[in-house]
């Protein structure tokens, strides 16, 4: 007897979740209205829903919680023994893993990622990078040998909207580590996983002000950069705004790590296990929506597997479900916002007029949000936009290549140099193209892979500075002589 196979949706429960109408500003340990008055709508970016009313941070705010960073880093934190700090963070670690599913179901009801993304690997990602850390706490004179380590003072860092949690444990897991304080400023978009965070907070007993977290638009992001009282920014978001917060800061002697766009090259030899490969082409670019700095979006093929290449990767293209971020059969979730959507169909749009062959499966959108069909374009130059310019969003732009020499010339072909990623069953090739390949991070037969414990970063427009690892401690301390 035929059995028909139809889908049917396994949508996560969003009661886990309890959202207050408002929020304000967690200062000093706990939340205070904020001084500017103002609050802003956040949303459903798959719903066009509004979620809760935050904060929009103005001068004074942000003058409040930088105070409140520097009286705990003065009065407790820096003087805390360091295994106390590691206490903390090993709690934080343990009550994000304890939330888990409310974390999971919260960054997809406001970011749009699908639920399998943040269950998967956002939550369990930052939760890995709190416990990281938490075992460097106490042992920096390992991790700097024969320096004498200690802490900057006041860290503002500000994070974009395509890894709202994950970003946050990115920069403030190092730095408490260290034994600085900070004043955290997630995306306009995406907010409600750092408020959520307050409590992990308070659960862990941190001491006030030790963690800052203000909410607001761009304009709070550069009272933070300017405020006089913050020793060191880090910052991940556009190569735009990182390029001018790089001019205010010049001659501040503020410290700065700048994590930056890419357009990384996905370079795919003739050799390469090619089943795996399709699925690493995939992974790589429709994974989040394709708002990842690192994100795969040129593809190098090399010529003699181009038709099959193309051939696979249309038909596992015709298998992704776009749709309701917390199915849990959902592959591809909401664009994050009205914003960007229009930045992705721009783009687009520039590709078809340049002259490049668009593909996109058929695909039945849900009627109200943003979404954005997984897109391919072949016949593709280099001078192209869409082979040029970051996208961020679902968007695959294909070139071909003879020759590994020619992979690299076009790999390398590009302003940014944050990540590639290389396919072949050849170490050898991996090992040259490695060393070649003018990019921070370079994965080979997989992508997007992440691990606390692996530096992060890039080259060029890209930016400077790494995370994660020993090497993203660094950004949090002064190294005297020993
Ligand atoms: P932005 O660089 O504007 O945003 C990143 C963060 O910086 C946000 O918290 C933002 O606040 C804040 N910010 C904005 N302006 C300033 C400023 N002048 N001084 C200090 N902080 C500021 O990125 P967008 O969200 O506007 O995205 C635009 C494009 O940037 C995307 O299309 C994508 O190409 C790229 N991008 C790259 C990312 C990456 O990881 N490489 C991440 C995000 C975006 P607010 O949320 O209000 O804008």
């Amino acid at each position: 007897m035929a059995t028909a196979w139809d889908y049917a949706p396994a949508p996560e429960s969003r009661d886990i979740v309890r959202l207050q109408e408002r929020y304000g500003l967690f200062i000093g340990g706990k939340f205070v209205e904020p001084l500017s008055g103002e609050r802003y709508t956040t949303i459903d970016p798959a719903r066009e829903e509004p979620l809760s009313e935050v904060a929009q941070a103005n001068k004074a705010d942000v003058d409040r919680a930088v105070k409140a960073a520097r009286g705990a880093f003065d009065g407790t934190w820096s003087k805390l023994r360091p295994s106390e700090r590691a206490k903390y963070l090993f709690r934080i670690a343990r009550i994000l893993q304890e939330r888990a599913r409310e974390f999971a179901v919260l960054e997809s009801l406001n970011g749009g990622k699908p639920i399998r993304e943040s269950r998967d690997v956002d939550v369990p990602l930052a939760a890995a990078h709190f416990f990281y850390y938490a075992g460097w706490a106490d042992k920096l004179e390992y991790a700097f040998p024969n320096r004498k380590p200690r802490p900057i003072g006041v860290a503002a860092q500000i994070i974009p909207w395509n890894f709202p949690l994950l970003m946050l444990a990115w920069k403030i897991a190092p730095a408490l580590a260290a034994g600085n304080t900070v004043v955290l400023k997630p995306a306009e978009t995406t907010p409600l996983s750092a408020l959520l965070f307050c409590d992990v907070l308070r659960q862990a007993e941190l001491p006030p002000g030790v963690v800052n977290i203000i909410t607001g638009d761009g304009r709070t992001g550069a009272e933070m950069v300017a405020h006089p009282g913050v020793d060191k920014i880090a910052f991940t978001g556009s190569t735009e705004v990182g390029k001018a917060i790089q001019r205010t800061l010049a001659g501040t002697g503020k410290r700065l790590t700048l994590e930056l766009g890419g357009k990384a090259a996905n370079i795919i030899f003739d050799d390469a296990p090619l089943d795996q490969a399709v699925e690493g082409i995939i992974n790589g670019i429709y994974f989040n929506q394709g708002h990842v700095c690192c994100a795969g979006s040129r593809l190098l093929v090399q010529e003699s597997i181009y038709e099959a290449t193309i051939a696979k990767l249309k038909r596992r293209m015709r298998t992704l479900r776009v749709g309701d971020p917390l199915d849990k059969n959902t592959d591809v979730g909401a664009i994050n916002s009205k914003q960007q959507l229009d930045k992705i169909a721009a783009l687009v749009q520039s590709g078809v007029d340049e002259g490049a062959e668009i593909y996109q499966p058929p695909c039945k959108l849900p009627e109200r949000g943003y979404w954005f069909v997984p897109t391919v374009f072949t016949n593709v130059a280099q001078s192209y936009r869409i082979a040029q310019e970051e996208i961020f969003g679902p968007v695959l732009s294909v070139l071909t290549f003879r020759t590994p020499d020619e992979a690299i010339e076009k790999a390398n072909n590009t302003p940014y140099g944050l990540s590639a990623g290389v396919w072949t069953e050849k170490g050898s090739r991996i090992l040259a193209m490695a060393q070649k390949l003018r990019a921070g991070v370079i994965w080979a037969n997989t992508y997007n892979r992440f691990d606390p414990a692996s530096p992060f970063g890039g080259y060029k427009e890209s930016g400077f500075g790494r995370e994660g690892g020993r090497h993203g401690l660094e950004a949090y301390v002064a190294l005297d002589d020993a």
